[in-house]
C-alpha cells in the first residue's frame, strides 16, 4: 500500500502541492484526476523522488520512500512511465526493452520478461528490431508501458498516457490498463480522459490547485458531480 500524507512539494520558492493526502490500496488502480496545472504530475515525480517533499511523508508498505534517490526507485520495486514516453529514439524495441530490465537485479529475468511483454504487446514482437524513434504514437506508448514491466514492479506509475493518441489507439491503451488492473498489481494512473480512467479504476482523486478535492471509490463516481467539481475554480 502506497501512503502519501500531509506531502507538501513545489519547485524552489514555489509550492505546488499543499498537504496532500492519500492512500493507493494493493492490487488496486487508482486514477488521479484533475485540470491541468492542479499538481497531478508533480505528486508523481514527488513520489518518485524527482521533486523532494519540504513536509509530510510517502510510504510504501510501511517504508518511508522520502529521501530514497530516484534511480533505487527500481530496487523499491517502483516504476513511472512518464508522460511523453521518454523512449530511446535512437535504440530499437528490444533495446528499449532491455534498459527496463536492466538494473543487476532484473538482469536474470531479462528473457522470460522479454517474452511476456511480447506477448502482452504482439506489436512490439513484429517491431522488435525497428528504432523507437520511429514508432507511431500509440505504439511508443506501448513500448514505454512494455519497457516499465520489465522490472516487474509492484507499483506502476502511469502518467498521462493517452495524450496526443487516436481514439482507436486510446481505447487499446484502456484496454491493456483494464488487464494489467488483475488484482495483482498496484497502479496509480494520471489522465486527463476523466470518463475512460474512472472506468477503468478502482478509486479515485480528483486533485485542484495542489490539493486533493474528492476521494471516492470508482464505483460510486457520479461523472456529472465530477465534472461540476473538475471545472470549479
Ligand atoms: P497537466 O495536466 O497540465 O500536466 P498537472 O496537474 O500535472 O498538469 P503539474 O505539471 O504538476 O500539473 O504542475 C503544477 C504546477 O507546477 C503548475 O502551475 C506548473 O506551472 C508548475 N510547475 C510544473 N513544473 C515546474 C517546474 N519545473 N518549475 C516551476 N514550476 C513548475
Amino acid at each position: 500500500m502506497l501512503e502519501v500524507t500531509n506531502l507538501r512539494a513545489g519547485y524552489g520558492a514555489i509550492n505546488v502541492l499543499w498537504d496532500v493526502s492519500l492512500t493507493v490500496q494493493k492490487g488496486k488502480l487508482t486514477t488521479i484526476i484533475g485540470p491541468n496545472g492542479a499538481g497531478k504530475t508533480t505528486l508523481l515525480r514527488a513520489i518518485m523522488g524527482l521533486v523532494p517533499a519540504s513536509a509530510g511523508s510517502i510510504s510504501l508498505d510501511g517504508k518511508v520512500l522520502n529521501g530514497t534517490p530516484t534511480w533505487k526507485m527500481s530496487d523499491a520495486a517502483v516504476t513511472m512511465i512518464p508522460e511523453g514516453r521518454m523512449t530511446f529514439r535512437d535504440m530499437s524495441v528490444e533495446e528499449n526493452l532491455i534498459m527496463g530490465a536492466f538494473p543487476k537485479a532484473h538482469r536474470a529475468h531479462m528473457r522470460e520478461r522479454l517474452e511476456s511483454s511480447y506477448a502482452m504487446f504482439p506489436r512490439l514482437r513484429e517491431r522488435r528490431k525497428q528504432l523507437a524513434g520511429s514508432l507511431s504514437g500509440g505504439e511508443a506508448q506501448m513500448l514505454a508501458m512494455a519497457r516499465g514491466l520489465m522490472s516487474d514492479p509492484q507499483l506502476l506509475i502511469v502518467d498521462e498516457p493517452s495524450l496526443g493518441l487516436a481514439p482507436l489507439v486510446v481505447n487499446e491503451l484502456f484496454e491493456i490498463l483494464a488487464r494489467l488492473n488483475d488484482g495483482q498489481r498496484t497502479i496509480v494512473l494520471v489522465e486527463q480522459n476523466t470518463a475512460r480512467a474512472v472506468k477503468v479504476a478502482d478509486h479515485v482523486y480528483l486533485m485542484q490547485s495542489g490539493k486533493v478535492a474528492l476521494s471516492q471509490k470508482a464505483s460510486e463516481v457520479d461523472l456529472e458531480h465530477l465534472h461540476e467539481l473538475y471545472f470549479a475554480r
